[in-house]
């Protein structure tokens, strides 16, 4: 027991009661004598009364300790009424020289404990004296004898009690009669020691050996109590266990950060259980998505080789498990030296997820036992809540930075297609008067440097082409497409090429494929943008060359990949390169628009293109649905490359409709000299008014976009008054793919901005070859 300092106040009380009892022994011993005294009672209680006092273990609330303690107590209040209080007092000082020894207890207290049995003893004393001769407590034969016996009994241990509960409060700094459970307790006892000292005695007188039946209710009663004590206790134990887990619940469900959540649960299950280290294994619900794994301390196993092990057990076990001690399978697998335990807790989240966490306890901790699995059962919910909540948080994030990426995109296109329209009408003046006056010119350093301007005009075109399939991806439209056919036909495109660079292209195509729902043209341009990058990657890098195309069915997708042996895409421009006009390749090289696009088109058909980062070099996947229906075959042309060339007719006669007067010029100046006479108007009215006019027009050239009266308001009105002429309309936009689309019905006839001379020679001629009467 630990030394406590004693403070002046209650050690003056001590001594006081010290020297009060050692002033009462020595009157008692003085005053009385011991003839009569019933010897062997003193030898047999009283010896048993040392026994039991050197006997109670030193440590206290364990009840056996108490009862024998107790007991003692209980022979020497059978002593008090047995023999005179001479003979009461040397027994009792020798009891409390024992107890002093015994317990090594301090000279304050040892003395105190003298004292206050002296005085209580003095005080006990008094009240024998009342009767004629040599005072016994007990005489059975008369009854007032028995009376005054009993009272001062009861004397005797009301002023040791007091004079305890005086110590104890001044030490404690308490009022002195405080009610409190350790005063109730006490009082329980004395009262259980009196009775059972008072029975004693009265069973000694009787015959001596029946003193045992006395000590039965002093056994079973604080025995009874005790385990009452004990449940109260697991009671108590168990709240304050609930409480502490509802306070872990509370720290973990305050958790939304995924990752942080993870690393907390570990840490919590490691505290909470003092053990060597915890492991946190989460499998998510789509196939092939890798595990998310967290461990705390202890746990130094290789990540895959814990998932791959705990996976497993995360599938099969319904409830939660004890691996006391762990199987040597685990125990390779989780690099746990040998002893180790395991507490094995199995979760279900209710976003479908499973998971499982593992509580590792090395040799030195008790084994796990049932109250740990039982603490596991009742943590275990929080803990999928807490997973669940912080996934929802995940999931929302997620998607709230996808909308402010598609914001993005979309405002992004808007803009692009609006410059990119405007540039459309400029580059088709540029490359047209360019290819006129190239062919007209005889220098040949002048018709160079017009050729180049035209050649320079039509990239320009085709980047702004590739700007506004950015802004509008795919038509909307889709088809059953062959995947497989469409790479043989970008490969077929790109072999050459390949061969020259020393490229080793591999094809890994699963067959039979599954159709899937996007469009060819889309399809193709993904490929050739990827395949591209790859040729570009692997240009960089000595021989071998290497890029693998792989298309494989997985559930209802199917799988592109495009995969080659180049440097890779470096870490820190991983997030950037989807992203439009990012770009490393030197300028004239590269746009930044091919991943950008890609991933529009793909995602415009419900599919995703992403970066595989697990591989050498850089291998881009797209995952794209499977069709409903198998594959269409091509058809066998499409769109403008129906025309016929131009027929050798008669002179035509051509209105062209745009508010652009150098494209006006630039159609007048092209066809004149083929011998067509060409007409301008600014506009749908002003062609109407030509129409009605009466002129009569083999073609009609009709920009979409345009003051006063656009494209197709002109189409709808010509329909009314001149069907024969709607016919003949040609609809010219530097949008077309958007403005047909945006067409309830149209012209069949289209060219689309910039165009070069000779497909508009080509176009024009082909309508200007249509049969003349109406249909
Ligand atoms: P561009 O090809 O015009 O640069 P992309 O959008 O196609 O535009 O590509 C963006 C960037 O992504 C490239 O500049 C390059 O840094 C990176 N990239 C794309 N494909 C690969 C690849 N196969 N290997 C390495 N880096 C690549």
């Amino acid at each position: 027991m630990p030394k406590t300092e004693i403070d002046l106040p209650t050690r003056l009380y001590a001594l006081a009661v010290v020297a009060g009892g050692v002033s009462s022994g020595a009157a008692v011993l003085a005053s009385g004598s011991l003839a009569g005294t019933d010897v062997a009672a003193v030898g047999v209680l009283g010896t048993l009364c040392f026994l039991s006092t050197a006997f109670s273990p030193s440590y206290q609330g364990y009840f056996p300790s108490r009862v024998v303690f107790q007991t003692s107590s209980a022979f020497l209040f059978a002593l008090l009424l047995l023999v005179p209080p001479a003979a009461a007092c040397l027994v009792l000082w020798a009891y409390a020289g024992t107890d002093w020894i015994v317990h090594r207890r301090r000279f304050i207290m040892g003395g105190f404990n003298l004292g206050q049995l002296s005085l209580a003893l003095g005080a006990a004393t008094l009240v024998l004296r009342a009767l004629p001769g040599e005072p016994v407590m007990w005489t059975p034969t008369r009854p007032l004898d028995l009376a005054l016996g009993l009272l001062a009994v009861g004397v005797f241990s009301l002023v040791n009690q007091a004079l305890t509960f005086g110590v104890l409060s001044l030490a404690g700094r308490r009022a002195v009669f405080r009610r409190n459970p350790i005063t109730r307790s006490g009082l329980l006892t004395e009262t259980l020691c009196i009775t059972s000292g008072v029975a004693m005695a009265a069973l000694w007188s009787l015959w001596p050996p029946l003193v045992v039946l006395a000590l039965l209710p002093l056994w079973i009663l604080p025995t009874l109590l005790a385990l009452l004590g004990r449940r109260e206790q697991d009671l108590e134990a168990h709240r304050d266990e609930l409480r502490s887990l509802q306070q872990l619940g509370l720290e973990l469900g305050g958790q939304l950060d995924e990752a942080h959540l993870h690393a907390s649960i570990v840490r919590v299950a490691t505290e909470t259980f003092h053990a060597a280290g915890a492991c946190l294994v989460l499998v998510p619900p789509e196939d092939g998505a890798p595990p998310a794994i967290a461990a705390h301390a202890g746990v130094c196993a290789h990540g895959s080789l814990v998932a791959s092990h705990l996976l497993q057990r995360a599938c099969e076990a319904s409830d939660v498990t004890l691996e006391e001690p762990a199987t040597p399978a685990t125990r390779t697998a989780l690099a746990l030296p040998a002893g180790a335990g395991l507490l094995f807790v199995p979760l279900r989240m209710s976003d479908g997820r499973r998971g499982c966490l593992v509580v590792i306890r090395d040799v030195h901790r008790r084994r796990f036992d049932e109250a740990d699995a039982r603490r596991a059962r009742t943590l275990a919910p929080f803990l999928e809540t807490a997973l669940a909540n912080a996934r929802l948080v995940a999931a929302l994030r997620d998607m709230q930075a996808q909308l402010v990426h598609t914001e993005r995109m979309s405002a992004l296109g808007l803009l692009v297609s609006g410059v990119a329209h405007e540039l459309n009408n400029p580059l088709t003046s540029v490359q047209g008067y360019a290819e006129l006056w190239a062919a007209r010119e005889d220098d040949p350093r002048r018709r160079a440097a017009l050729e180049l301007i035209a050649r320079e005009a039509e990239r320009a075109g085709t980047i702004v082409r590739h700007l506004l399939t950015f802004a509008r991806p795919g038509s909307g439209r889709t088809d059953a497409v062959d995947v497989a056919a469409v790479v043989r036909r970008v490969v077929a495109l790109r072999e050459h090429d390949l061969q020259l660079k020393e490229v080793e292209l591999e094809l890994q195509l699963e067959e039979p494929l599954p159709a899937v729902s996007a469009e060819t043209t889309a399809l193709q341009q993904v490929l050739l943008n990827l395949l591209a990058n790859a040729e570009h990657a692997v240009a960089q890098r000595p021989r071998p060359r290497r890029i693998r195309i792989g298309a494989r069915a997985a559930g209802t997708r199917v799988v592109l990949s495009v995969a080659d042996n180049g440097p890779g895409v470096p870490e820190n421009i991983r997030d950037r390169i989807f992203l439009p006009f990012f770009t490393t390749k030197p300028v004239g090289q590269g746009t930044g628009l091919g991943l950008a696009i890609s991933r529009r088109l793909v995602e415009s058909y419900g599919g995703t293109l992403r970066l595989d980062p697990a591989v050498e070099g850089a291998c881009f996947v797209v995952d794209l649905p499977q069709a409903a229906t198998e594959p269409k075959r091509p058809p066998a042309a499409a769109g403008p490359a129906a025309f016929a060339p131009a027929p050798a007719l008669g002179p035509h006669c051509l209105l062209v409709v745009d508010d652009e007067p150098a494209i006006c010029g630039l159609v007048r100046d092209a066809l004149e000299p083929r011998g067509w006479r060409v007409e301008q108007a600014r506009d749908g009215l002003e062609a109407l008014e030509k129409v009605r006019a009466n002129h009569d027009y083999d073609v009609l050239l009709v920009d979409v976009r345009m003051p006063r009266m656009n494209g197709p308001e002109f189409y709808e009105k010509l329909q009314e008054e001149r069907p024969e002429l709607a016919r003949r309309v040609i609809f010219s936009s530097g949008h077309l793919e958007a403005d047909l689309a945006g067409l309830s019905v149209g012209p069949t006839h289209w060219l689309a901005k910039p165009y070069d001379l000779r497909t508009l020679v080509e176009r024009v001629s082909a309508v200007a070859a249509l049969d003349r009467r109406p249909r």
